[in-house]
């Protein structure tokens, strides 16, 4: 029997960027126009990346704003984060910012990983934030980047594979030290 490994990822970003789609669109492959605004929702889902098996437990939170107070529960036991903004919304890529200063923060020198996530490409006319500025910040703090689109199910499922792959990369990093 393979050993099915427990990881548990939470979403985070400003409101209405996108999380409960993309969280939605890699579990039900699913599309949906309107949702009620989320309160905090959990979804689980077995994910095969070559021979190996996860129990991927995801959170998806109600959102937050550059003065929310990040719950313990978004700390400990974590480990990954999926953080997102919209490419059309600039003030969203500056929340992304803060929240990344408070995790960081709340885990010490604990190595944390991240994908970061500019969702609604798909609406690239209205952009406010450019893909490069995304990388920039990304690379800034070592994590990876992606643009996504929940709505054309672009790279929804990339981002949650790849979260797997990064916090097997920071553990391996620290079995190396
Ligand atoms: P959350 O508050 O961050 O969980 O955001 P939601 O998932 O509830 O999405 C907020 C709104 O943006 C909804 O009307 C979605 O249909 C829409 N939306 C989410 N992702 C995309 C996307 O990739 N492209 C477009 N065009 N709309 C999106």
């Amino acid at each position: 029997m393979p050993l099915v490994r427990y990881r548990k990822v939470v979403i985070l970003g400003y409101r209405s960027v996108g999380k409960t789609s993309l969280a939605h669109q890699f579990v039900e492959g699913e599309f949906l126009e309107d949702y009620d605004p989320t309160v905090e929702n959990t979804y689980s889902k077995i994910v095969t990346l070559g021979k190996d098996e996860f129990h991927l437990h995801l959170v998806d939170t109600a959102g937050q704003d550059e003065y929310s107070i990040l719950p313990y529960s978004f700390i400990i036991g974590v480990h990954g984060y999926v953080l997102v903004y919209s490419v059309t919304s600039l003030h969203s890529f500056q929340v992304i910012e803060s929240l990344y200063q408070k995790l960081h923060e709340g885990h010490g020198k604990t190595r944390m990983p991240v994908v970061l996530v500019g969702n609604k490409a798909d609406l690239s006319p209205d952009r406010e934030v450019q893909a490069v500025e995304g990388k920039k910040l990304a690379e800034s703090w070592g994590a990876t980047f992606m643009e996504s689109s929940a709505r054309d199910n672009q790279l929804t499922q990339g981002i949650f594979t790849k979260v797997i792959q990064e916090i097997a990369r920071v553990e391996n990093s620290y079995g190396q030290e």
